[in-house]
């Protein structure tokens, strides 16, 4: 890098699940423009405002981590250090915990946002070192139950579409998802494709007037949580109409008679009566998807941040499978993933219910296989905890030490006191960050700091199983380091601080990786045989035919566009899965107390606690400020008008909003986005409010709906 030349380097957006590629342009070590990648599948040179402002949220140091900062106590302050007596210190405050307490009093939470290298590492030293599966990934917030759900009826995870598939789809149902702020550049496709054939049908589940709600052929603004009770409603349709495909069911599928059974009882009235809309809607929609030439549904955050995140997947998988819409090109569930990289996260294994390369824990074989791989043993078999219960673990004081890496708990977890609360308790907190200003760094006793986007790099696999490569144009500034680096440093102190008499027979070779190449290549092997298979995909494959997706074995000439294409599935017995899946309300319903229902979501310009978004002026031009949106009947009952403040509580805590007054939502409805934080609102952001119960299969927490009260602050 360096000189006044300027460089061009390829690499790929890291904000969501799109993938896109962009050429990132830099001249004398800063980043200096950005071009969308014009040979990337994921987007065709496109960028949408997120990713266009990229350069400008990278231009400063200022509020970037630059050094390792260390405290010796809770009282004291940090203090800068170097990155050797930080390193060791992590390693034996970890080794202290762990000889004392043992291997499960110590968690790692991280990120969707790290590369694949970066989460191997992590899964490895956790469960290949210290025999504790507490690693669980703000993925956990995102797409744990679109996980469950395709395991459950598909036999693996990982969605059987691809992006192909936005412009061969004739019916698309938008399910939770708002796509043109979530996914806008796969949304131009599919705009495109419907401006070229007006016969495409939308149709949009949402409780709110999204903007591709606003664009439908078909808007069901359900009562929100009531999702299953509509997708069984349309089965019901299906099936008393005669648009089942009875060859496809009886040839690739096993459960239908019992799940006929129990849509009998949703008729079409009776399911429109609970989710609130006109039943002739819900019978539209039902034949609009199953006679359709190819139905896609486009899902997202809207089903899956619920406390019956599993059950509304399976509820739209099973109409998939019972009208034979999957395997086929333009036609499947397709899970949209929010961040850049949760499938590459799934893939090592990088959460507390899985090991690496889709494999199970509590599957001794599988075990096996990995601790073969690892040249270890004694992997762990008990389940470690996900996100919610990993923090309750830790105010509990089951759990003693925590590290954190590239993500922003006190921003984004649920009902956010709780998460204070088991910072506060824990004896030893490490955060691993590229920016000071975020909601977490306050409560790290150690404070590593991160590489960020431009100028790490590794691989990422996108919301269609595309592995793309992420390359670094720039040096990190001051003292930053890779994520896969910097825990793998501290892996290797922590092994030699764990050797002895008592310990286990890890050998030095456990962390012997010199670049993220070396990763990669391990964790390429440990996929060999498995429904991820990439033994044929490298880093020179990735540098010579680009992007790829997997499956990807070692005699392919190219990835497998879509799975199940053969009508078999990855069960033990080819045939995949129909679910009962019986309607269940919120978790929290709205009662006289709290009589509002509270929706969540995002904006089109924010991500995530917006530490990167908030760095660019530009990201504020769409919605400048944080508000509470309310329908104007709903506002002026209560005396508000556009501007006033209002306190929004829940049975957990409160915040103050600005009124904002719209059209788009049902009344009895408010609805705040989940952008904003303590950093930037005095009284906190919206998971003050926001509640911890979570989904029994996935441990997927309901993000997206609480009960609140809304008074003049
Ligand atoms: Fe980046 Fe997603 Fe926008 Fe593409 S659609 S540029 S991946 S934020």
């Amino acid at each position: 890098q360096g000189g006044f030349a300027k460089t061009v380097t390829r690499s790929t957006c890291c904000y969501c699940g799109v993938g896109c590629g962009v050429l990132i342009e830099s001249q004398d070590g800063r980043i200096t423009g950005i071009e969308g990648d014009p040979e990337h599948p994921a987007n065709f040179g496109r960028l949408c405002t997120k990713g266009r402002s990229l350069p400008l949220t990278a231009a400063s140091e200022t509020g970037r981590a630059l050094r390792p900062e260390l405290r010796l106590t809770r009282e004291a302050r940090r203090e800068p250090t170097d990155w050797s007596l930080a390193l060791d210190h992590v390693a034996a405050r970890f080794a202290d915990v762990i000889e004392r307490d043992g291997p499960d009093a110590v968690a790692f939470y991280i990120s969707g946002q790290l590369l694949t290298e970066d989460y191997y590492v992590f899964n490895k030293l956790a469960k290949g070192l210290i025999r504790t599966n507490n690693i669980d990934t703000n993925s956990r917030l995102c797409m744990s139950s679109a996980v469950t759900a395709y395991k459950k009826a598909l036999g693996a995870d990982g969605p059987p579409t691809c992006y192909e598939d936005l412009e061969l789809a004739r019916t698309v149902l938008f399910a939770g998802s708002n796509m043109p702020y979530a996914h806008p550049v796969l949304f131009r496709r599919l705009e495109e494709a419907k401006a070229n054939d007006a016969s495409i049908k939308w149709i949009v589940v949402d409780p709110r007037r999204t903007d591709v709600a606003a664009l439908a052929d078909l808007h069901l603004a359900i009562t929100p949580g009531t999702d299953v009770a509509l997708f069984n409603g349309m089965l019901h349709h299906m099936i008393w109409e005669g648009l089942v495909e009875r060859d496809f069911v009886a040839a690739h599928t096993a459960g239908f008679d019992e799940l006929k059974a129990l849509v009998r009882g949703y008729t079409p009235n009776m399911a429109a009566q609970i989710c609130g809309v006109a039943e002739t809607d819900l019978l539209r929609a039902a034949e609009w998807f199953a006679a359709s030439p190819a139905a896609l549904s486009l899902y997202c955050m809207g089903l899956n941040q619920s406390s019956r995140g599993t059950d509304k997947n399976l509820a739209l998988i099973n109409l998939h499978l019972a009208t034979g819409q999957i395997g086929k090109p333009g036609a499947g569930p397709f899970s949209l993933t929010g961040q850049p990289n949760a499938m590459g996260g799934r893939e090592v294994g990088g959460m507390a219910t899985m090991l690496a390369a889709h494999r199970d824990i509590g599957n001794a074989e599988h075990r096996a296989q990995v601790e073969a791989l690892w040249g270890v043993s004694g992997l762990s078999a008990r389940p470690g905890l996900p996100a919610v219960d990993m923090f309750d673990a830790l105010a509990e004081g089951k759990i003693k030490a925590v590290w954190i890496a590239c993500t922003n708990p006190v921003h984004s977890m649920p009902d956010i006191e709780r998460v204070r609360k088991a910072l506060r308790k824990a004896e030893f907190v490490v955060v691993q960050e590229s920016f000071l200003q975020t909601d977490t760094v306050p409560y790290a006793d150690v404070l590593l700091p991160a590489s960020s986007w431009g100028e790490k790099a590794g691989t990422v696999t996108n919301s269609e199983r595309r592995i793309s490569r992420v390359r670094a144009a720039v040096e990190p500034p001051g003292d930053a380091r890779p994520d896969w680096w910097i825990a793998n440093e501290i892996a290797r102190r922590l092994e030699a601080r764990l050797a002895g008499p008592q310990a286990h027979d890890c050998t030095s070779k456990l962390f012997g990786f010199a670049s993220p190449k070396d990763v990669f290549d391990e964790h390429r092997t440990l996929t060999i045989g498995r429904d991820l298979d990439i033994e044929g995909l490298s880093y020179d494959r990735l540098e010579t035919d680009g992007p790829q997706q997997w499956p990807f074995p070692a005699d392919a000439a190219s990835g497998a566009a879509r799975r199940y294409t053969d009508g078999v599935f990855a069960t033990e017995d080819g045939r995949a899965r129909f679910h009962t899946t019986a309607y269940q309300g919120v978790a929290e319903p709205a009662d006289a107390r709290y009589p509002f229902r509270l929706l969540t979501g995002r904006l089109r310009d924010q991500w995530h606690g917006m530490s990167r978004t908030a760095r660019a002026s530009a990201s504020f031009n769409h919605a400048p400020e944080a508000a509470l949106s309310m329908r104007p009947e709903d506002a002026v009952r209560r005396g508000f008008k556009d501007g006033d403040l209002v306190t929004v509580t829940s049975r957990r805590g409160k915040l103050v909003l600005p009124v904002e007054t719209t059209d788009d939502l049902p009344s009895g409805t408010v609805f705040a986005a989940m952008h904003w934080s303590g950093q930037f609102l005095a009284s906190g952001g919206i998971n003050e409010a926001t509640i911890g119960a979570v989904d029994p299969d996935s441990k997927q927490p309901e993000l997206k709906h609480a009960a609140v009260r809304v008074e003049a602050a």
